[in-house]
C-alpha cells in the first residue's frame, strides 16, 4: 500500500487514542484537528506525518511522493479559501509551523506569511488598500524566512531603520543579498520546499536537543509540518492576535484568562517583546467575540478533559482558532486542576494522578521566604510562575550556566528570555524580565520547570554592556544577591532567608487517594527519632531501614564509639558498649513511639569503623581527639593504621563485624529489645524488624540470627514481656541474590539495598564513580544513572531471579528496597513489576514514591499486567 504522508483537517482519522494521534500529526496537527473535528472556526490545513520528518532526518531527501501530497494540500487549502497560493490578485499566504509530539514551546521553527513576493505584495495593497499592512506581512517574511532558511539573524534586519516600508523591503533585501550572496527566492513553492525543510531540520537544532535532554524526549521522534491558510491579526483596528488559558495556570482558579494585542501577529505576543493586554480588553471591545471565544474554549475543555492553552486569531472581526495543546501549568495549579476535575467529574481519581509528577511535588518542598525577615522590595513585576528563590544577578544564559558551575546559585535577569537561552534557564533559580507578558517565552519555561518567574518588570534598566541594572535610583550589578517571589512578583534587594513550605489542601487529598491506589507501601529511612517524625508526616508506612551507626555520630555517643574502638581487649570493649546501649535505647524507644503500630526496621551496625576515627593524614583532628579521649596519641595512629584497608567497601564491615566483634551485635540487639519491651509496657504498638547487612554467605546470616534469638529471649525474661518480631537480611551483594533459595528458608524478609549491590553488581565504586559515569554518558556508553535508577539488565534481573527463587520457599517472606533507587520513579515502577511489598527511601522523598507507587498500579493496569512471575 502506497505510504500516506500528508493528512488533511478534514480527514476522518478515526483514532481513538490521543497519544497514537499526536504521535503521527505532532501536538499542534492533533490540537488542529480536535479543533477542526468539534466544528470550531479554524483556518484549513493540512500536516506533514512525523514519519515524513523521520524519513527526511535519516535520508537527507523527502520521501517519495510527499511533495506530490503537498501539492495536493495546497489545492485543497486553494478550494477552501477561494484564493490562490503564489497568485498576485487574489494570493494564498500560508504558515509552516512545527510541532512535535511533545510540546517544546518556540525550541523548533516556523514560517509565517509564506507566499508573498514582490508581485504578491502589490496584490495586497490593491485587494486591502492597506500598504502598511502589506509590507508590514512581507517584511516579516523576509525576516523569519532569512533566519531559518539562511541564518541571517532577525535581529539584523530590525538595525535597518526606514520610515517608508517599501523602503524598508529594498534594504531588507538588499541586506539579505550581501549575506546570501544571491537575490532574495520569489518562487512561493521554492519558498514552501525550503521552509518544510528549514522545519525538519529545526528538530536537530541545539536549543531543540538541549531542551530533550532536560525534558527527556526521545530523540528519533521527528516534527509534523503544519501548513494552514493564514489569517491576519495584523490587518485592520478589527484584528487582533490573543492566547488565552482555559483555567489560571499560575493558581489553578477556574476561569479562563490571557492577554491579547490588537493589530499584530501570534509571534508578537509569545516572543515577549511587546507587553500585551489583559484579555478582557475583548470583554468591552469586542463582546460578543469574548463570549464565543469563552464558549468555545470551555466546550474544547470537556472535550479534551484537560486545561488548554489556547492561540487565536480575529481577522477584520473574525474568530479563527489558531492552536490549542494542554497548558503548562505550575505545580501548585496542577494539584488544583487535578482535585478539581475529579470533583467536577471530568477526571478519574487514577487520571488525576497521572496528571502530577513528582516534580511538581518536589516544588512543595521548596522553600518560601522566612515571613518574620523584613522585606526591601525594589521593584515589582508581573508574579508568572510562584515560588521564591535568591541568587545572584545574571545578565546572560552563558553567565548562568558559568556561575552555576561553582555551585552558586544565580537569578537569570534579561528583557526577555528566547529558546535560546533555555539551557541556561534550567541552570537559574530563577527569571526576571523587563518586557513580557504571562504568555512570554520565560513564564512558559519558567511554569514548565516548576521555578519563580516575574515579567514585565519595566521600571529595570538593564545595562547590558556594564552589567548593571538601574531601578530609579539604585543600581545593582552582576554578582549581586537579589530575591525573587514569583507568587507576588517582588524583587527584593539582599538575600532573603527561606523555610521550608507547606503542602496544599489539595496535594494531600491527591496523596491520600494515591495511597488507596498503591498496593505497595512507601517507607521511610530514618535513623533519628527527627526523622522518623518527619517521615511520618511525609506519609511514610513505616521505617524501612534504621541505619544505627547513624545515632552513633551525634556528639556525647561518638566519644564511647572511638573508645570502644580501640578498647584492648574483649572485656574493655563490653564494658564501654555498655554506656552506649541507654542512648540506643532511647533512640530506638522514640522510633516505636513515632511509629505507633508501623513497622520499623533497624539494621544493625554496617559501616567500616575507620569511618569513626580521623583519616592518618589529619594531624591536628588526630592529637585533639587523643587529648579529648585522654590516650596516647601513638596508640590512636597505631589503631587508624591497623583499620586502614585498601578496599573499605569490600572490608570489614556489615555483618562482619558483628561476627569478628559479636558483643556488638549483642549490646545492639538488647538495647532493641529493651527499648521494644518497655514501649510496649506504655501501651506502644511494636511492629519490629530487625535487618542483618552486607550477608553474602548462609551462616553470616544464621551467626547473626543466633544472636537475635538468644538476645531477645534473654530479655524477654528479664522484662516479663514478649513480642513478635522478624528478621531479614539486606540483599547487597551478588552472592546474597545468588543463595536466595537457602536465604529465604530462614529470612522472614528481604531487603534489597540496591546501593551496595549495583556497586558489587558494575564493580562500580558507589562513591568514585561520578569521574568516570559522566564522561560515560556523555560517550553513550550508558544512558542513565545507575546510582539513582535501577539498572534493570543486570541488577534488575539477578533482583527478579531472586525474588522468584525466594518466593518459591517461602511465600510469604517480605520483600523491598532501601537503596537510594526505593526513591525513585522509574525503579519504583521495576519494584511493583517484580512483586515488592514495599519500598523505603528518604523521608523527604516519601510523598513523591508514594505518588509513583499509585502510578505504577494505574499503569500496569493499563498494560493488563498484575506482576512478573516468571523469567
Ligand atoms: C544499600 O547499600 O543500598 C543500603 C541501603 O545500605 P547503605 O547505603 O547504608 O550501604
Ligand atoms: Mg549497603
Amino acid at each position: 500500500m502506497k505510504r500516506k504522508w500528508v493528512y488533511f483537517l478534514s480527514d476522518n482519522l478515526n483514532i481513538k487514542d490521543t497519544d497514537k494521534l499526536k504521535g503521527i500529526l505532532g501536538g499542534k496537527g492533533a490540537g488542529l484537528y480536535f479543533l477542526a473535528r468539534m466544528g470550531l472556526p479554524v483556518p484549513p490545513a493540512f500536516i506533514i506525518s512525523t514519519s515524513a520528518c523521520q524519513y527526511y532526518l535519516r535520508n537527507k531527501k523527502f520521501p517519495k511522493g510527499l511533495l506530490e501530497e503537498v501539492y495536493l494540500g495546497i489545492k485543497y487549502l486553494e478550494k477552501r479559501t477561494g484564493k490562490r497560493f503564489g497568485n498576485k490578485d487574489n494570493p494564498l499566504l500560508i504558515s509552516v509551523r512545527s510541532g512535535a509530539k511533545f510540546s517544546m514551546p518556540g525550541m523548533m521553527d516556523t514560517i509565517l506569511n509564506l507566499g508573498i513576493n514582490d508581485e504578491v505584495v502589490k496584490g495586497i495593497i490593491r485587494k486591502t488598500n492597506n500598504p502598511d499592512f502589506a509590507y508590514d506581512i512581507y517584511k516579516r517574511f523576509i525576516e523569519i524566512f532569512s533566519d531559518v532558511i539562511f541564518g541571517i539573524k532577525r535581529e539584523e534586519f530590525w538595525k535597518i531603520s526606514v520610515d517608508d516600508k517599501e523602503k524598508t523591503i529594498e534594504k531588507y533585501k538588499e541586506l539579505f543579498y550581501e549575506r546570501a550572496k544571491k537575490e532574495f527566492p520569489q518562487d512561493p513553492y521554492e519558498c514552501l520546499k525550503m521552509a518544510i525543510e528549514g522545519v525538519f531540520n529545526s528538530w536537530n537544532n541545539p536549543r531543540a536537543k538541549e531542551y530533550r535532554k532536560i525534558y527527556q524526549i526521545p530523540e528519533d521522534l521527528g516534527t509534523a509540518v503544519n501548513i494552514q491558510a493564514m489569517v491576519f491579526g495584523n490587518w485592520n483596528e478589527r484584528s487582533g492576535t490573543g492566547v488565552l488559558f482555559t483555567r489560571n495556570v499560575k493558581n489553578g482558579e477556574n476561569k479562563i484568562y490571557g492577554e491579547f494585542l490588537f493589530q499584530a501577529q501570534g509571534e508578537d505576543l509569545v516572543a515577549g517583546h511587546v507587553t500585551p493586554l489583559p484579555l478582557e480588553v475583548l470583554k468591552d471591545k469586542m463582546p460578543e467575540i469574548y463570549s464565543k471565544l469563552e464558549r468555545y474554549v470551555k466546550k474544547l475543555e470537556r472535550k479534551l478533559k484537560d486545561v488548554q492553552d489556547v492561540e487565536f486569531t480575529i481577522e477584520d472581526g473574525k474568530l479563527y482558532f489558531l492552536q490549542t495543546r494542554a497548558a503548562k501549568r505550575t505545580p501548585l495549579a496542577a494539584v488544583k486542576i487535578a482535585c478539581d476535575m475529579v470533583k467536577e467529574k471530568l477526571l478519574t481519581k487514577e487520571e488525576a494522578i497521572m496528571r502530577i509528577s513528582g516534580e511538581d511535588i518536589d516544588y512543595f518542598l521548596h522553600p518560601t521566604f522566612d515571613p518574620n525577615y523584613p522585606l526591601e522590595i525594589i521593584t515589582k513585576g508581573k508574579p508568572a510562575s510562584p515560588g521564591c528563590a535568591v541568587g545572584e544577578i545574571v545578565l546572560s544564559a552563558e553567565k548562568a550556566i558559568e556561575i552555576a558551575k561553582q555551585n552558586r546559585k544565580v537569578i537569570l535577569v534579561r528583557d526577555f528570555t528566547k529558546a535560546d537561552d533555555v539551557a541556561g534557564m534550567a541552570k537559574a533559580e530563577g527569571f526576571v524580565t523587563t518586557t513580557g507578558g504571562e504568555t512570554s517565552h520565560a513564564a512558559v519555561v519558567a511554569r514548565g520547570m516548576g521555578k519563580p518567574c516575574i515579567v514585565g518588570c519595566s521600571e529595570i534598566d538593564i545595562d547590558f554592556e556594564n552589567k548593571i541594572l538601574k531601578i530609579k535610583d539604585i543600581i545593582l550589578k552582576e554578582g549581586d544577591k537579589i530575591s525573587i517571589n514569583g507568587a507576588t512578583g517582588e524583587i527584593i534587594k539582599g538575600e532573603v532567608p527561606l523555610i521550608k513550605s507547606e503542602f496544599p489542601e489539595e496535594l494531600k487529598l491527591l496523596l491520600s487517594w494515591a495511597e488507596k491506589i498503591a498496593k505497595m507501601k512507601v517507607r521511610a529511612n530514618a535513623d533519628t527519632p527527627i526523622d522518623a517524625e518527619n517521615a511520618k508526616k511525609m506519609g511514610a508506612n513505616g521505617i524501612g531501614l534504621a541505619r544505627t551507626e547513624h545515632m552513633f555520630f551525634a556528639k556525647e555517643r561518638i566519644k564511647y564509639v572511638q573508645l570502644m574502638i580501640l578498647a584492648k581487649d574483649e572485656k574493655e570493649r563490653k564494658d564501654i558498649l555498655s554506656k552506649l546501649l541507654p542512648f540506643q535505647k532511647n533512640d530506638f524507644k522514640e522510633l516505636f513511639r513515632v511509629m505507633n503500630g508501623l513497622p520499623v526496621t533497624i539494621r544493625t551496625l554496617d559501616p567500616p569503623l575507620h569511618e569513626f576515627l580521623p583519616p592518618k593524614e589529619k594531624t591536628e583532628a588526630i592529637n585533639e581527639l587523643a587529648k579529648e579521649l585522654n590516650i596516647d596519641k601513638q596508640v590512636l595512629i597505631r589503631k587508624i593504621e591497623e583499620l586502614e584497608e585498601h578496599n573499605p567497601m569490600m572490608g570489614l564491615r556489615g555483618c562482619r563485624l558483628g561476627i569478628i566483634y559479636p558483643e556488638i551485635t549483642e549490646m545492639q540487639i538488647r538495647a532493641i529489645f529493651e527499648a521494644a519491651c518497655e514501649v510496649k509496657q506504655e501501651g506502644i504498638k511494636v511492629n519490629l524488624e530487625i535487618m542483618v547487612p552486607l550477608v553474602s554467605i548462609l551462616e553470616e546470616f544464621l551467626f547473626q540470627k543466633e544472636i537475635v534469638e538468644n538476645i531477645s529471649k534473654e530479655v524477654f525474661r528479664e522484662k516479663g514481656v514478649k513480642l513478635d518480631y522478624k528478621i531479614g537480611t539486606m540483599m547487597e551483594t551478588p552472592r546474597a541474590c545468588l543463595i536466595a533459595k537457602e536465604l529465604a528458608k530462614y529470612a522472614d524478609f528481604f531487603s534489597y539495598g540496591t546501593n551496595d549491590l549495583t556497586q558489587f553488581v558494575f564493580g562500580f565504586s558507589r562513591d568514585d564513580s561520578p569521574k568516570f559515569l559522566v564522561p560515560y554518558q556523555q560517550r553513550k556508553i550508558i544512558n542513565f544513572e545507575p546510582f539513582k535508577t535501577i539498572d534493570e539488565k543486570g541488577v534488575g534481573s539477578l533482583i527478579l531471579d531472586s525474588v522468584l527463587e525466594a518466593k518459591r520457599i517461602n511465600k510469604n517472606i517480605k520483600i523491598g528496597i532501601c537503596g537510594e533507587h526505593g526513591g525513585d520513579e522509574k525503579s519504583i515502577l521495576f519494584a511493583r513489576k517484580i512483586g515488592m511489598d514495599y519500598v523505603s527511601c528518604s523521608p523527604y522523598r516519601v510523598p513523591k514514591a508514594l505518588l509513583a507507587a499509585a502510578q505504577a498500579e494505574i499503569i500496569l493496569k493499563k498494560k493488563k499486567i498484575t506482576q512478573i512471575t516468571t523469567k
